[in-house]
């Protein structure tokens, strides 16, 4: 039942998205995050090599890969550098309502025009006064006649400066709560767009965070997705697979952490021998090694629920808290075993422990996430053993 061998197509793909990594965004990592560069020549490429909209179906611009393959290529692309990994392939979260909630003409239309550019999409959920309580959203999308109009304000917006499509949940009526929520679908050109400011980050540098502004944007029933009424709902599912994207990102994290580490181990000396050979630092390399090959088997195990369609809020929660935490214990341990070095400012791991802490705040903070899962291991709905 359980087959962890890769066919020759995945083995393809991770070949190219390993090379593209190694080659493109290696070379650049500590300078882009230093500098805060938008990696758009590496946007470009990836794009052109199938590596931008991996999991969006081939009859609109996407390369069509299951989720487990989505997911292998994603931790592949966020080994040298996640920021950049995650501009490449933002779309899955953000396309995530629309290729779940939209028609078949939205999708052709929509999504058909994104994949011919590098831009991508973004996904518009929080706002300043709502963040873990998402439902509690003021942007408000008010009828009249057969528009929308669309007014308020979202932040944190990652890739909000450049995408060419915004997925931007509005409600329109307060009183109903997450009933009142719907999905939207908005092409950068529409008129009334404005970008706010751009963030200065801890981490994820290379990966470009705005504020957006919605003034009296003119919207039509085209740019509805799905019903009124259902765009939370929709949010949430688009975040169980953000979900599993994160965890493949966390993994990413760890493993290149933990590849540092093992290096060094060998090369330092002290004592007159090299300190992998003390066995204090054995047990933080064995603990690292374990954290991450279980992050590993979580994706891949909400990955193969996804492509069969199995519901899996409760498994996705569970596997970004575990991965999560486990990225920053894995880079908090690194940076330990280079000890000096590795506290030094262009030190490869100092970036990566400053990049873990994300994974625990964003798509969901983790007590928000340990919230899904504790409720729903309550309820006992849907766990797959
Ligand atoms: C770099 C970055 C990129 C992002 N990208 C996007 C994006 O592309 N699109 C998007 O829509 N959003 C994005 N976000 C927003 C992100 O999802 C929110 O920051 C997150 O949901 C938390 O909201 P908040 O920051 O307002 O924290 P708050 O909700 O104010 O939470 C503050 C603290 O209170 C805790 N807390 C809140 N409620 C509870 C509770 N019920 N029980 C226990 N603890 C609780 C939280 O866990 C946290 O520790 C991004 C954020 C960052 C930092």
């Amino acid at each position: 039942m359980i087959d962890f061998s890769l066919s020759d197509e995945q083995k393809r793909f991770l070949d190219l998205a390993r090379e593209f990594s190694s080659k493109e965004i290696r070379p650049v990592a500590l300078q882009y995050d230093r500098d805060g560069t938008y990696p758009e020549s590496i946007l470009k490429k990836a794009r052109e090599l199938g590596l931008m909209y991996t999991n969006i179906p081939c009859e609109y611009g996407g390369s069509g890969m299951t989720f487990v393959t989505h997911y292998l290529v994603t931790e592949a692309l966020n080994y040298d550098c996640c920021a950049i990994g995650q501009m490449i392939g933002i779309a899955h979260l953000s396309t995530g309502a629309i290729l779940l909630g939209g028609t078949e003409k939205q999708k052709k239309k929509f999504l058909g025009r994104m994949t011919e550019s590098y831009r991508s999409a973004c996904f518009c959920l929080t706002e300043p006064g709502a963040g873990s309580d998402a439902g509690a959203m003021n942007t408000s999308a008010q009828r009249k006649g057969d528009k929308y109009i669309l007014n308020g304000s979202k932040c944190y917006i990652t890739n909000g400066q450049h995408a060419d499509l915004l997925c931007v949940f509005a409600t329109s009526d307060r009183s109903l709560g997450t009933k009142g929520i719907s999905c939207f679908v908005v092409p950068r050109d529409t008129p009334g767009i404005r970008v706010g400011r751009v963030e200065d980050k801890m981490g994820h540098r290379a990966m470009v965070v705005a504020e957006l502004f919605f003034e009296g944007v003119e919207l039509t029933k085209e740019n509805l997705i799905g019903e009124e009424g259902q765009g939370f709902k929709l949010a949430m599912m688009a975040l169980d697979r953000g979900r599993a994207n994160i965890t493949a990102i966390c993994t990413a994290i760890g493993q290149k952490a933990l590849d540092e580490a093992t290096k060094w181990a060998k090369e330092r000396e002290q004592f007159g021998q090299p300190i992998g050979s003390f066995q204090g630092v054995h047990f933080m390399l064995a603990d690292m090694y374990a954290l991450i090959m279980a992050s590993r088997a979580m994706y891949l195990q909400v990955g193969w629920m996804l492509d069969r369609d199995i519901k899996c809020s409760i498994e996705a929660a569970a596997a970004k808290c575990f991965a999560s935490d486990a990225a920053m214990k894995v880079t908090t341990d690194a940076v330990q075993i280079l000890a000096g070095t590795g506290y030094m400012k262009g030190a490869v791991v100092e970036k990566l422990m400053r990049d873990a802490k994300l994974t625990q705040i964003f798509e969901g903070t983790n007590q928000i996430n340990r919230i899904v899962s504790g409720r729903g291991v309550l309820t006992g709905k849907s766990l797959l053993f």
